[in-house]
């Protein structure tokens, strides 16, 4: 005799190597073979933005966006369209801290291969990276470059943004609570039933030191380091934030985590912050009252937005 049984609820995840870190996704679900076709669905999606916004990828869209837009306006998918729009506009409320165009001078840094460039190749690619060289044609829904020599990459907004988009799906098909996670990019949807979620900021310096653990219902939450990718030359660590006012990474700051409702956003943000230091960073937090900081300049001293601070 077959006896059906009844559906089981249960946590459900899944974890793989993409995006050049660790995705990985854990959510609730009221039946667990339902949670599993989810978790299936998730993965599809982040190889699904991979395959589209990998600049290591010869056939994805950004790669034929970077090979042929100073040629002529090239049309492209509403997706890539609206998260250059989006890095477009924190470029211009960054005043240039953040900017995707820096690539036209990164692209020459390899992380792995403790290689970066030359002071000469620096100088004659420096005038690429401006992000004002980037003209969208919303009514084409094209993109264009103003001139020869500008790349265009996503790294520093794309894995909050996969998190973001799997998220809204799982929404969509009910999910109470999970969480989505990329390298330094977490979006939590609801609680973990009955407690919050934790999420530690690691310690730039200390291994399995944390700085501070954050509880989090139905929030996003993005950390950048200069200990993620990099590599170290006569005492001097270069790492994969560009100051795109130098083609250098930049100096000053160890890590950047920013919370809010969006994890694009909090993704883009502690990328620009990164890029401003602690002064100007706090000042552009205060601009996006949903969203707060906590910074560790290199003297190791911590920052914490307004709405962060301990009321007294
Ligand atoms: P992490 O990779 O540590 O989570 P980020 O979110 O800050 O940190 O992403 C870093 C990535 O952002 C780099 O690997 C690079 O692809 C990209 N990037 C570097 N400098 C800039 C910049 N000035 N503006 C926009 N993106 C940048
Ligand atoms: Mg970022």
């Amino acid at each position: 005799m077959v006896v059906a049984l009844p559906a089981q609820a249960a946590w459900v995840g899944d974890a793989i190597d993409l995006m050049g870190t660790r995705v990985s996704v854990e959510l609730w679900a009221d039946d667990e073979a339902r949670g599993r076709g989810l978790v299936a669905e998730v993965m599809r999606e982040y190889h699904r933005v991979d395959d589209a916004m990998s600049t290591y990828k010869p056939d994805s869209e950004i790669s034929r966006v970077n090979a042929h837009a100073a040629d002529a306006p090239m049309v492209i998918s509403a997706e890539l369209f609206g998260l250059v729009e989006r890095s477009l506009e924190l470029s211009a409320a960054s005043g240039g801290a953040f900017d995707i165009t820096y690539d036209s001078v990164g692209y020459l840094y390899d992380f792995r291969a403790h290689q970066r460039p030359t002071d000469a190749q620096i100088a004659e690619r420096l005038g690429a990276v401006d992000y004002r060289h980037v003209v969208l044609d919303r009514a084409e829904r094209s993109i264009f470059f103003k001139t020869a020599g500008v790349r265009i990459n996503l790294g520093g907004i794309a894995k909050g943004y996969v998190v973001e988009r799997a998220a809204a799906m799982l929404r969509e098909r009910g999910v109470q609570h999970a969480l989505l996670n990329a390298g330094g990019d977490t979006r939590v949807i609801g609680d973990r039933r009955g407690q919050p979620w934790i999420v530690g900021i690691r310690h730039p310096r200390v291994a399995d030191e944390v700085v501070t653990r954050l509880p989090l219902v139905d929030e996003a939450i993005s950390t950048s380091g200069d200990y993620e990718r990099y590599f170290e030359e006569n005492g001097r660590r270069y790492h994969h934030i560009i100051n795109p006012a130098t083609g250098r990474p930049t100096e000053g700051i160890l890590t950047v985590t920013v919370i809010g409702p969006d994890g694009t956003m909090t993704d883009g943000l502690d990328t620009a912050i990164f890029v401003l230091g602690v002064d100007k960073g706090l000042e552009l937090i205060e601009s996006y009252p949903e969203y707060e900081t906590i910074i560790v300049d290199a003297a190791g001293k911590v920052s914490y937005s307004k709405g962060l601070m301990a009321p007294n």
